[in-house]
C-alpha cells in the first residue's frame, strides 16, 4: 500500500474510533501527516503497525472526583489520566484544571506529550491528566479539598517509575502542594520523584517554575540565529499571564526585548513602553486577580476587553495560553503587520490554517512540541535531582536548560534537512520524536 494511504486510512480509524474528540484528531493528523517519507525509509514501522500502536492510548483512566464546597454543598468532577506511552520512561505530563477539560483535550494533550518528551532526548514517557474543575474563584480550602479527593483516586496509578504528572493550565504551585501532601500521606513514603513543579524547599527544582517560558525564548532566539537575526530589540507580544507566558516575558525582557503585551481570557493589555513585568507577576501569581487590573495602576497602557493580543504589531509572537487560540485571521494580521518568528509556548495554540499561513510566508515557527520542551525537560532534572537526593544550583540548572533547548533547536532543524524540509520545524519535531519512540517499540516487539 502507498504510504500515504496508509496513513490517511489510520487517521480515518482515529477518527472513527475516537468520535467527537476534535482536539485529539487534529493532533494526530499534524504528526501522521509528516510521516510518509518516514516509513518509506523505514519500512519496518509500517511492518509493525507502529502507528497505529502509537494513536492508542496505552491506558486511559477516568473517575468521579467527589468534594464538598465552603458552603456545604456536595460538588462532583470528572478526572482523568491519559497514559499514552511508555515506550521511553514512566509516563510523564501534567494535570490541567479547566472548564473545558474533556477526553479529547487530555488525549491530544497526552498524544503531543509522546513526541515532545522523546525530543528532548530524557528517558520519559508521554502522558496527560486533569479535570473540568475550575479553581476560578475557589478559596484555597476548596481548591485543597478537590485536590485531596482526586489525588485519593489517581495515587494508585502513580509512581516515580510508573507515572509522575505535573502543572498545566490552572495547576500551579499551590495546587502541586495540596496533591502531593495526600499523596504522601496516603501511601506513607515521602516519595519526591511522584510529582514534579514542587516548591523548591520541598524537593522542587529550581528553574522548574521559569522552564516552559524561559525555554521557549531559547527556541526563538536559536530560530532567529539561523537567520542571522537576534531577539535583542524586537518587539514582543505574549498571550496569556499564566506560568508560561510570565517567565516568557521575563526571559524576553532579560535578552533585551520590549514586550508591549499580554492577555487573560477576558481581555488584552497593550503597553506600548513595556509590559512591567512586577505588576502582572503580583497580580496573577499573589493576588490572583484579572490582567484588567493592570491598566487601573498604568496610565500608559489599555485594556482591551474581549480583544485579540495578535491585533497587536509585533516582529515576535509567542502564544502562551491556550490550544486553538491563533488563527487564519490572527496569523494574516500578524504577517501583515510585519511579524517574523511565532514559537508556541502553549501546546497547539496555532490553528493548521494559520500554521500553514506562516510556513507560506517564509517566517520562523517553533511548534509546542519543541519550542514548550523545556518544562518537561527540567521536570526530569528535577526527577534527577530527586533520585540523586541533591538539589542544583539556579545557574546550573539553567544552564542545562539553555543546553537541552539548543539541542531541540537542532535536532528539528537538522531532522527536517534530512528529510527534503529545511527550516520546517513542525515536520523536523515530528519526525525527530516519532523515531525516538517507534526505535524502542520495535525493541520491545508487540506490546
Ligand atoms: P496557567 O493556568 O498558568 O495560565 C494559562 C493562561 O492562559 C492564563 O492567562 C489564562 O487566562 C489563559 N487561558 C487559559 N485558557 C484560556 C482560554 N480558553 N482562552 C483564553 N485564555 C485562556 O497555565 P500555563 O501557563 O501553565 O499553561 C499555558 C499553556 O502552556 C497551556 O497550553 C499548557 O498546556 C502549555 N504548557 C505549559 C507548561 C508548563 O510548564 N506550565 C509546559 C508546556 C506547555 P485566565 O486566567 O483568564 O484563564
Amino acid at each position: 500500500m502507498q504510504n500515504d494511504s496508509r496513513i490517511n486510512q489510520i487517521f480515518e480509524q482515529v477518527v472513527r474510533r475516537n468520535p467527537g474528540e476534535t482536539e485529539f484528531h487534529q493532533a494526530v493528523k499534524e504528526v501522521i501527516e509528516s510521516l510518509g517519507p518516514v516509513l518509506h525509509k523505514h519500512p519496518q514501522y509500517a511492518e509493525h503497525k507502529i502507528i497505529e500502536r502509537i494513536c492508542e492510548p496505552e491506558r486511559q483512566i477516568i473517575f468521579r472526583v467527589p468534594w464538598v464546597d465552603d458552603r456545604g454543598e456536595v460538588q462532583i468532577n470528572r478526572g482523568f489520566r491519559v497514559q499514552f506511552n511508555s515506550a521511553l520512561g514512566p509516563y510523564k505530563g501534567g494535570l490541567r484544571f479547566h472548564p473545558s477539560v474533556y477526553l479529547g483535550i487530555i488525549k491530544f494533550l497526552g498524544f503531543e506529550q509522546t513526541f515532545k518528551n522523546a525530543i528532548t532526548g530524557m528517558p520519559i514517557g508521554g502522558a496527560k491528566g486533569g479535570s473540568d474543575f475550575d479553581p476560578k474563584g475557589r478559596s484555597d480550602a476548596e481548591v485543597m479539598r478537590f485536590c485531596q479527593s482526586f489525588i485519593l483516586e489517581l495515587h494508585r496509578h502513580l509512581g516515580e517509575y510508573t507515572d509522575v504528572p505535573a502543572g498545566d493550565i490552572g495547576v500551579g504551585a499551590r495546587e502541586i502542594g495540596y496533591l502531593f501532601g495526600q499523596y504522601k500521606r496516603i501511601v506513607n513514603r515521602y516519595e519526591s520523584g511522584v510529582i514534579t513543579g514542587k516548591s523548591p524547599q520541598w524537593g522542587g527544582a529550581l528553574v522548574r517554575r521559569e522552564a516552559t517560558g524561559y525555554g521557549c525564548v531559547y527556541f526563538v532566539d536559536e530560530m532567529l540565529k539561523v537567520r542571522d537575526q537576534s531577539i535583542d530589540g524586537m518587539s514582543c507580544v505574549v498571550s496569556g499571564s499564566g506560568n508560561v507566558a510570565i517567565y516568557a516575558i521575563e526571559k524576553l525582557q532579560q535578552l533585551g526585548a520590549q514586550v508591549v503585551a499580554c492577555s487573560d481570557s477576558n481581555g488584552v493589555i497593550h503597553d506600548p513602553h513595556g509590559i512591567r513585568l512586577d505588576a502582572v507577576k503580583r497580580l496573577k501569581e499573589v493576588e490572583r486577580r484579572r490582567i484588567r487590573d493592570y491598566a487601573a495602576e498604568h496610565r500608559d497602557a489599555r485594556y482591551i476587553e474581549g480583544g485579540s493580543v495578535w491585533d497587536i504589531p509585533c516582529q515576535v509572537a509567542l502564544p502562551c495560553a491556550t490550544q486553538n487560540e491563533l488563527d487564519e485571521r490572527a496569523a494574516r494580521t500578524l504577517l501583515a503587520n510585519g511579524c517574523i518568528a511565532v514559537a508556541e509556548g502553549a501546546n497547539m495554540p496555532s490553528t493548521p490554517g494559520a500554521v500553514k499561513l506562516f510556513h507560506d510566508a517564509g517566517i520562523a515557527f517553533g511548534p509546542g512540541k519543541a519550542a514548550n520542551a523545556g518544562g518537561v525537560s527540567t521536570s526530569a532534572l528535577e526527577m534527577q535531582q530527586n533520585a540523586s537526593r541533591d538539589a542544583w544550583t539556579f545557574e546550573f540548572t539553567e544552564q542545562r536548560l539553555n543546553e537541552i533547548m539548543r539541542n531541540v533547536h537542532r535536532d528539528c532543524y537538522e531532522t527536517a534537512a534530512e528529510y527534503g524540509n529545511s527550516g520546517n520545524y513542525v515536520i523536523g519535531a515530528n519526525i525527530a520524536g516519532f523515531i525516538r519512540v517507534a526505535e524502542a517499540m520495535l525493541a520491545f516487539g508487540v506490546i
